[in-house]
């Protein structure tokens, strides 16, 4: 059996393959299944854009197989959960991430640890052949603190501290990241349905 990942991001198709590489099943990006579409992401959640996604790749590839398309991002609570679905787009898509965070850390100027608290939320939705449906979620919970600090990972990862490592997830290496992350907990917790 096949599963379709409806995505053209290396790291997320290195990830899956890693989570579900002991079972048999062959993991193919959007690429590699020749589907080409321009998916209009207009949900309201991070769930509806997941389903969204999947559905489109699903009705345009032809075969037979299982469709996975993931939509994710970054909740402030002190802005009352902004960026969250427009975290990609927030300031502007072609914005750098430095003006984001920057931008994100001006508003949070004065504000203590307490109420400094985010995550990085991931829906994963999955498509079947005979048409079933099943979307998951997986959180990371950390802090936004005022500096941007290390090199690994992307986007907001510099400044997202995670108190039990102690850095933030752009001074993990990737595996530690991987490990506790919101799409391998979504991606693990998709597994169980398989
Ligand atoms: P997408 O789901 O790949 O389109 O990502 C949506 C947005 O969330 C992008 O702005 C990413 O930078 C941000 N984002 C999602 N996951 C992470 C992460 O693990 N670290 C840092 N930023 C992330």
């Amino acid at each position: 059996m096949k599963i379709i990942f409806a995505t053209g991001n290396e790291n997320k198709m290195r990830e899956i393959r890693e989570i579900y590489s002991d079972l048999d099943y062959e993991i193919l990006s959007m690429r590699e299944a020749n589907v080409d579409i321009d998916i209009v992401e207009d949900g309201k959640s991070f769930e509806e854009n997941a389903l969204i996604k999947a559905r489109a790749v699903a009705s345009a590839y032809g075969g037979e197989a299982i469709v996975f398309a993931d939509d994710s991002g970054l909740e402030v609570d002190y802005l009352g959960g902004e960026p969250g679905i427009y975290s990609a787009r927030y300031m502007g898509e072609d914005t750098s991430y430095d003006i984001k965070m920057k931008a994100i850390i001006d508003r949070l100027a004065g504000v203590c640890k307490e109420d400094r608290t985010a995550r990085f939320v991931c829906a994963i939705a999955a498509v079947f052949p005979d048409g079933r449906e099943v979307v998951k979620r997986g959180t990371v919970e950390g802090f936004i603190i005022d500096e941007i600090r290390g090199e690994n990972g992307f986007g907001y990862d510099p400044f997202f501290y995670v108190d039990e490592y102690g850095c933030t997830t752009a001074e993990m290496t990737p595996e530690q990241k991987n490990a506790i992350s919101h799409r391998g907990k979504a991606l693990r917790m998709m597994k169980e349905e398989l």
